[in-house]
């Protein structure tokens, strides 16, 4: 498991309609994966898991499942020919998720931690 796959499956749980949180069995497995995560269990270690929820989530008919190029391509701000200068990251940087900042706080839900304004290099 990488630090991309993770930052998909975190921006997944942030969002109440997604399978992830829908499905129980999905469900349960990805929060399993995150509490770990918080626990400190390295990412290379969690491999297996990632793929049994994929394959739970694939069988259910979600077509897309735990790619990292998802979470680029859903990368708010990017693409609109503005440069993203300043995004949120999750403090701890074990999670790749980032997000555009906005007026709302936002929390990395695989850590459990508000992510933080960080600036890019130009
Ligand atoms: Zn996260």
């Amino acid at each position: 498991m990488t630090a991309d796959q993770l930052a998909v499956l975190c921006r997944r749980l942030a969002d109440d309609t997604d399978a992830v949180r829908t499905s129980p069995e999905a469900g349960a497995l990805a929060e399993s994966i995150a509490c770990r995560v918080r626990d400190g269990t390295p990412l290379d270690e969690l491999g297996d898991d990632l793929d049994a929820l994929e394959m739970l989530l694939l069988r259910a008919g979600h077509a897309a499942g735990l790619s990292p190029a998802r979470s680029y391509a859903r990368f708010p701000g990017a693409g609109d020919g503005h440069r993203v200068l300043e995004v949120l990251a999750c403090p701890t940087g074990v999670c790749a998720r980032v997000e555009a900042p906005g007026a709302e706080p936002v929390f990395c839900v695989a850590l459990r931690q508000p992510m933080v304004v960080t600036r890019l290099r130009s």
